[in-house]
């Protein structure tokens, strides 16, 4: 047997940071960073009688997250105590939420390999508190802890195991991240931490009625590192069973590294954790007017967007697609094409040269380092024939490594377009001599011979010339 006989079988368990202003059980900041320790109170640092206050906030963000994601909203719900020993978790317990969670059986649509669309069954939505986060070997060897993601909320979103395929898993994720960053409940800024995922695979035949055994591998925060973590272990779950081994269901570490998963410890099961729920805390109840109030005010999803996109802008579903597939990107061709006037340059740049850079060096739109107004100028200088789209594609790249005004860009590399007439003919008539067998095609009737002088032409500029007048005054010159 091969691997095409195989089928994959992916649940994605996705932890998401929430961006209210403070913690989910006291009043300390949730801010990113800051000196160790510094954004902590009795309550986070879990000091004996201290006692925790649910924050309304987290409960709104995740009721909100769950009406996005097609849930229903548990009108009784609770929190739990998770017990686990951890040195970044000074309870020795996570709150977490156990058996009523505040959303469930919902769903994504998201696109297949083929392109088709398919729905993605979401289990569960439930709120707990991050725990803190240890520093290894930072004051001379040792571990110090900082408490100040301690009781930072998060909501985890558990899937089903719907995803058959590494793309599937990664346009389930980025369509879930879109959805969060668009209503505004995380800013799901994966570099941070604000975004991540355990990832459960498992394998089987194609055809079987059972699932097979899974693995997880916990804590993945890039996209990347996702797909070739899920390409890698099903390869190797493949192998044990073909040499007719047994998958043994256990916690993976990926190494981006190695490109390899190494076993990290046996998988604890629900009843490991001795779960009850938490004495301190009362029963969160909803009632229908909330929950019809914050589905009123839900703000516009990527879905609608993109609708719009091709309504009103007449853009095609392809294009429409990928600009809304992450807000920032649409937020800045929103933007942008507002100061310029021209959203179908702004969008062709978008998703052309912008989207290509922002692959190579592996970075999410919302690591985009210019602004839209730099955008936007760029595109009035290329419409004003300031520059060509040749000088363009150079002063896109500047951009990302120097961002500033292009206008400024352009003057202090001297990429300023040669559309002065004299100049023009000057370099038309030296390519010309310099070219007599592309002459004589031409008048043999080889319109492409053009092509081919234009292209000089641009070289000998250093592509500064404006090419569609290279254009026409070679034509008019070949034809004296
Ligand atoms: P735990 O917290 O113990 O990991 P959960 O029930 O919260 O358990 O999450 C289980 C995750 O694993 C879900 O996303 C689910 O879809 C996925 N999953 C369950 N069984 C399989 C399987 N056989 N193969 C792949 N994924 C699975
Ligand atoms: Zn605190
Ligand atoms: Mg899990």
């Amino acid at each position: 047997m091969s691997r095409e006989d195989y089928e994959i079988v992916i649940g994605l368990e996705v932890h998401a940071e929430l961006s209210t202003k403070t913690k989910i059980f006291c009043s300390c900041p949730t801010e990113f960073g800051g000196e160790p320790n510094t954004h902590t109170c009795p309550v986070c640092m879990a000091m004996p009688g201290a006692l925790p206050v649910l924050n309304e906030k987290v409960v709104e963000y995740a009721v909100k997250a769950g009406l996005a994601t097609n849930c229903e909203i548990e009108k009784n719900s609770k929190n739990d105590r998770k017990n686990y020993f951890y040195p970044d978790l000074p309870k020795s317990y996570q709150i977490s939420q156990f058996d009523m969670p505040l959303c469930k059986n919902g769903y994504v649509e998201i696109e297949d390999e083929k392109g088709e669309k398919k729905k993605i069954g979401i289990t569960r939505i439930h709120i707990e508190e991050d725990a803190g986060k240890l520093n290894h070997n930072e004051f001379g060897g040792g571990s110090l802890v900082d408490l100040n993601r301690a009781g930072v909320p998060l909501i985890e979103t558990v899937s089903e195991p719907d995803i058959r395929s590494s793309k599937e898993a990664e346009n389930y994720l980025r369509k879930l991240k879109s959805i969060y960053e668009y209503i505004e409940v995380s800013d799901c800024k994966m570099q941070e931490g604000s975004f991540r995922t355990d990832v459960n695979v498992s394998v089987r035949k194609k055809g079987a009625s059972e699932f097979g055994t899974r693995t997880e591998m916990k804590n993945m925060s890039s996209f990347r590192s996702i797909v070739r973590a899920i390409e890698y272990e099903a390869d190797r779950q493949i192998d044990v069973i073909e040499e007719g081994g047994k998958i043994e269901q256990e916690t993976l570490r990926w190494d981006d590294v190695s490109g390899k998963t190494f076993s990290m410890r046996d998988k604890e099961d629900a009843q490991d954790y001795r779960y009850f729920p938490d004495p301190d805390l009362v029963a969160i109840k909803l009632s229908d007017e909330y929950i019809e109030n914050i589905k009123n005010n839900l703000p516009e999803l990527p879905e609608s967007r993109k609708t719009r996109y091709m309504s009103e802008l007449g853009l095609s579903e392809k294009d429409s697609n990928l600009l809304t597939a992450s807000k920032h990107l649409s937020n800045m061709f929103e933007k942008a094409s507002k100061i310029c006037g021209n959203h179908k340059l702004v969008a062709n740049w978008l998703l052309s040269d912008i989207s290509r850079i922002l692959n190579e060096k592996e970075i999410e739109a919302d690591q985009i380092p210019f602004t839209a107004e730099q955008l936007a100028k760029m595109v009035t200088l290329i419409e004003k024939g300031t520059i060509s789209s040749a000088i363009a594609k150079k002063v896109v790249e500047e951009l990302f490594e120097n961002p500033k005004d292009p206008e400024e860009i352009i003057k202090e590399k001297g990429w300023i377009q040669i559309s002065d007439e004299g100049a023009i003919k000057e370099v038309v008539q030296k390519i010309i001599e310099a070219n007599p067998q592309s002459v004589a095609d031409f008048k043999a009737g080889k319109d492409k011979a053009v092509g081919f002088l234009v292209g000089q032409a641009m070289k000998e500029t250093k592509g500064k010339a404006n090419p569609q007048m290279l254009n026409k005054m070679f034509i008019e010159e070949l034809k004296k």
